[in-house]
């Protein structure tokens, strides 16, 4: 048995752990990201797609056409993004919507590209207006007018561009506009993975990162990734080092449960905050149907991050719906929290 009674890890970093987003430590996510296809776990039906259509313009020598990737953070969308550019031979240029401020920002950056490069803008559905219509005629007719000077003595010139491929992510696509979105060719949306994927992609990183892990280790901390491998390479890092001060620096299957139960990580992959959402959900509004921007005051975080990070896994596992009068908690939220269901038809009907 393992004693890990001692204060050397503070639970109370279980938040940052979930978390989708890109935090300092994901700066070593470079060195496990997939070059290829075919090391790009998961996602088959994107893969199988997206093959045919990368070898189908390589055969007619043109560029691919433009391609937009949807689904939550951290599932790989950058990566697929790099994957595409390293199997079309050519390069590839990251910006993100909010970075490009002025339509002179987009100008520049299409003007430097070479022939056929790929231009990849990460959170697309935040760019502004201005700058997103100059992306029309630079997607459509490969140009962009620009105005020279101020004023009365203000002209607009058109220039030319380089073929080239626009790849574009979002975590949220109802909020493309439909004449940004309808020029996009191609259109993939990204899953979360399954824990048979998640596995997979720990023992990968495992052996990259030179880390032993015994197969049901890797699967425990696969099921308790929320879906997302930039949370499961996370995840193996923290159980790493429980390994290393606890065990024999073997990651073993009783490691991984113990590391994840002090890093406040249930056997569902729920953290304190899911708990404490579908719990205030419960306690205060009878199980829903309840807001968003309640759901988001009452558990202190932003409704952005609990529609992009913590809704999708909690549908997904079915202790959450969406209705048109607001969230739900299930049955298996109250199962799985230890709390009575009442059910919510026999409130309403009393
Ligand atoms: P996103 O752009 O969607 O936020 P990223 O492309 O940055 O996500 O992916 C996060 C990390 O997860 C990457 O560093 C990569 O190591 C890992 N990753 C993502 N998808 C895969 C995959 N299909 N196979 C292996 N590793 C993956």
């Amino acid at each position: 048995m393992i004693d890990y009674s001692d204060s050397k890890f503070e639970s109370n970093s279980s938040n940052e752990l979930l978390s989708t987003s890109f935090v300092s430590e994901d700066a070593a996510e470079g060195s496990l990201r997939p070059k290829r296809l075919s090391e790009y776990i998961g996602q088959e039906k994107v893969k199988r797609n997206l093959e045919v259509f990368i070898e189908g313009a390589k055969r007619r020598g043109e560029p691919l056409d433009h391609v937009i990737l949807h689904g939550p953070p951290g599932l790989g969308k950058t990566t697929l993004a790099a994957i595409i550019a390293n199997e079309m031979g050519v390069m590839m240029r990251k910006t993100s919507g909010p970075a490009i401020e002025k339509p002179k920002d987009l100008a520049a950056l299409l003007t430097n590209l070479n022939e056929n490069d790929i231009l990849f803008i990460d959170e697309i559905h935040r760019m502004n207006r201005t700058v997103e219509e100059i992306l029309y005629p630079a997607m459509e007719d490969r140009q962009i007018d620009i105005i020279i000077g101020q004023g009365p003595a203000a002209t607009s010139i058109c220039l030319e561009l380089k073929n080239f491929t626009l790849v574009g992510a979002t975590t949220r696509s109802g909020q493309l506009s439909s004449p940004l979105r309808d020029r996009f060719g191609i259109d993939l949306k990204l899953e979360l993975y399954t824990p048979k994927d998640l596995k997979k992609i720990v023992e990968r990183s495992a052996g990259i990162l030179d880390i032993e892990i015994e197969p049901e280790g890797a699967f425990e901390i696969a099921c308790r990734s929320r879906g997302t491998p930039r949370i499961a390479n996370r995840l193996l890092r923290r159980v790493r080092d429980f390994a290393q001060v606890y065990g024999e620096g073997i990651i073993t299957k009783e490691i991984a449960d113990n590391a994840l139960v002090r890093l406040e990580i249930d056997k569902c992959g729920l953290d304190a905050v899911d708990r404490k959402l579908l719990r205030s959900v419960i306690e205060n509004y009878g199980g829903g149907p309840v807001g968003l921007d309640t759901i988001a005051a009452t558990v202190n975080e932003e409704s952005v991050t609990i529609e992009d990070v913590y809704e999708p896994y909690l549908m997904q596992q079915g202790f959450l719906t969406r209705t048109p009068r607001g969230r739900c908690v299930t049955k298996k939220a109250y199962d799985h929290l230890g709390i009575d269901f009442v059910g919510q038809t026999s409130i309403n009907l009393q």
